[in-house]
């Protein structure tokens, strides 16, 4: 179990004094609840990414002090970090979950960086007022796979929370079996998610005073542009769900492009920023399978890779649920959530376009877009090894690594001519390997990684970690992280546990 004793205050004279701001903190005791996350035994550096560290400007060398280790750890606190716990609800699988959360995430506050303010969060620094019974811990499996895959989404240019550091621990965390602990040090510039807004949407008492208060801050810091559109007649609320459910189309239409499947998309874990959030059991597909489920617990298939795109329009509708009362019009809540309709389309049309090396759009392109996808799906392709090898085969001509996919060659001996057709019929050719990425963050590569590092191996963190901070170079010498999947990798199963 945890420690008990609280993290210790960082002498305020000689302690680095990051430039801290507490936006969130001062909404006041209705969003959140002060704490301190509570310390870890011995904590030791996992991994970090310095291409972050870079970017939030901290002090140079600071990252390398012991202070660092301890902060992030959650073993100490800084001068000017105000933590707490904010409260959030959400609908899980489709069902009203109540108070949800954050169990075990402990926001530091927010420090000025050189590319605006960003959040700093450390997710499994112990329990808090809303951990419902779990220990407030995350392991050192699951954590590992979230920084590298916040990481390698930033990488492939998909919105994300960032991932700063993570710390591991010797202390047992009790899961199916007896594992150990870690803390990741998050970034965003917000963390807040459907679920808060919900939280005050759904109480049995009326609180739309608070949501209002969520609903401004929220505005003006992320989305200010919505005081002054004269959309909706002027309605601003109305406007935030307009463009909350643009962004959310977008940050779709790239997950489908690279195949990514989240896992886990409760609106609890939808960012009202659009960022992919909260890294569970999420997977990037391996053979293309439409229907694939990557989360064990998911028997139903709620959240299988083809269903992303309804799962995000149907949290954005939970969403208008619980904005409604702010926007004050059912019909202007609907006109809102309107733009995802035509947004998520056109979106996914432009990535699969850019994919298939073809700049600007043409009649025929959904045909040859839809043709591919069947041959694949047929074949339970390689998604990811397809799109390198026909980006190849786009600088090259050489079709044959790209039919060596395929036992039927028929189908894709038709369908190559009519790309090419369609390709050279352009003005302007796409970079195809600046959009079909080399390396993803595949499910046995994070295994063998997480293997390694359960044996005191972290060597492992940081090759994958370079490999996909730059997953559209060659990285010459890494072929093998750029292979097909071993057999057992289809007998990886990934719950919720974590
Ligand atoms: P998730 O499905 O991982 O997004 O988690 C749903 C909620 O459960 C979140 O609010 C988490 O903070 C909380 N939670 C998950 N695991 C734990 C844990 N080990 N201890 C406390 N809270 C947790
Ligand atoms: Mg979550």
């Amino acid at each position: 179990m945890s420690s008990t004793f609280p993290a210790i205050e960082a002498d305020t004279e000689t302690a680095t004094a990051l430039p801290w701001r507490n936006g969130f903190a001062q909404l006041g005791p209705s969003f959140s609840t002060r704490l301190q996350p509570t310390p870890v035994g011995t904590p030791y550096w996992v991994g970090r990414s310095d291409a972050l560290v870079g970017e939030l400007g901290l002090p140079a060398g600071w990252i390398d002090s012991a202070e660092a280790l301890a902060a992030l750890a959650g073993n100490a606190v800084l001068p000017g970090s105000e933590p707490l716990a904010s409260v959030y609800s959400g609908h899980q699988f489709g069902v009203w979950a109540g108070q949800l959360g954050d169990g075990r995430a402990i926001l530091l506050g927010e420090i000025d960086t050189p590319h605006g303010a960003r959040e700093l969060q450390l997710k499994g620094a112990g329990r808090t007022p809303y951990s419902r019974g779990g220990d407030g811990r995350a392991v050192l499996r699951s954590s590992i796979r979230e920084f590298l895959c916040s990481e390698a989404m930033h990488g492939l240019g998909i919105p994300t929370t960032r991932a700063l550091a993570i710390v591991g621990s010797d202390q047992p965390v009790r899961r199916e079996t007896i594992e150990t602990a870690a803390v990741v040090a998050r970034t965003a510039p917000s963390f807040v998610r459907f679920g808060h807004f919900e939280h005050f949407a759904h109480s049995a008492t009326d609180r739309t005073a608070e949501l209002k208060t969520l609903a401004d801050e929220v505005i003006d810091r992320h989305y200010p542009e919505c005081r002054t559109s004269e959309r909706f007649g002027g309605n601003a609320y109305a406007a935030f769900l307009d463009a909350v459910s643009e962004r959310t189309a977008k940050l779709l239409a790239q997950w489908q492009a690279v195949g990514f499947c989240h896992g886990v998309m409760n609106t609890d874990n939808m960012s009202i920023l659009g960022l992919t959030i909260d890294y569970g059991p999420f997977q990037f597909l391996d053979g293309f399978d439409p229907a694939h489920i990557c989360n064990h617990s998911d028997t139903a298939g709620r959240y299988a890779f083809n269903q992303q795109p309804n799962v995000a329009y149907w949290n954005l509708h939970a969403l208008a649920q619980a904005l409604l009362p702010l926007i004050g019009d059912q019909e202007l809540a609907v006109a809102a959530l309107a733009s995802y309709k035509t947004v998520f389309p056109e979106a996914y049309d432009a990535r699969m376009r850019e994919k298939l090396g073809l700049g600007g759009s043409a009649a025929g392109d959904r045909q040859l877009i839809d043709d591919a996808l069947r041959l694949l799906a047929a074949e339970r392709t390689d998604w990811t090894i397809f799109w390198r090898r026909l980006s190849d085969c786009g600088e090259t001509g050489d079709t044959a690594p790209v039919r060596d996919l395929f036992i039927d060659r028929a189908g894709i001996d038709a369908w190559l001519p009519r790309w090419l057709a369609a390709r050279n019929a352009r003005a302007a050719m796409f970079p195809m390997r600046r959009v079909n990425p080399k390396f993803v963050l595949r499910n046995h590569l994070g295994q063998q990684t997480i293997e390694m590092a359960q044996r005191k191996d972290f060597s492992g963190v940081e090759t994958l970690l370079n490999l996909l901070e730059t997953p559209f170079d060659e990285h010459a010498g890494h072929e093998t992280y750029a292979g097909f999947p071993p057999d057992w990798a289809s007998t990886i199963e990934i719950s919720c546990s974590s």
